[in-house]
């Protein structure tokens, strides 16, 4: 299951994404590493979707449309959901992660 990650108090907690932050109510993130291979992307492992008929390829299609590509450090708003039996997360938002890996504030 995708960690979820508070960009309030910058926690990472075990709770999924699209819940509330323990500490502060704050919901959660999906932070990590974008991988898109064979047609779906995923995130740490966790499959990405995204509302429409086809939502794996959609997914994929807004993460290209917005310039990410595999080896991104992303973090991503959304809900984790259940598809086909398969855990997914529904992106709603995403931007790239900035707080790690460059040095940058
Ligand atoms: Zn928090």
């Amino acid at each position: 299951m995708a960690k979820g990650w508070c960009p309030l108090c910058q926690t990472t907690w075990s709770n999924p994404p699209g819940t509330g932050c323990p500490a502060d109510g704050t919901p959660l993130q999906a932070i990590g590493t974008l991988t898109i291979v064979g047609g779906a992307a995923s995130l740490d492992g966790t499959l990405l979707a995204r509302s429409g008929p086809n939502p794996i390829g959609a997914a994929v299609e807004f993460l290209l449309s917005q310039g990410f590509q595999s080896g991104d450090r992303i973090e991503m708003t959304g809900n984790q959901s259940f598809l086909d039996n398969r855990e997914v997360l529904y992106i709603e938002t995403v931007r790239r992660n900035l707080r790690e890996g460059t040095g940058a504030a």
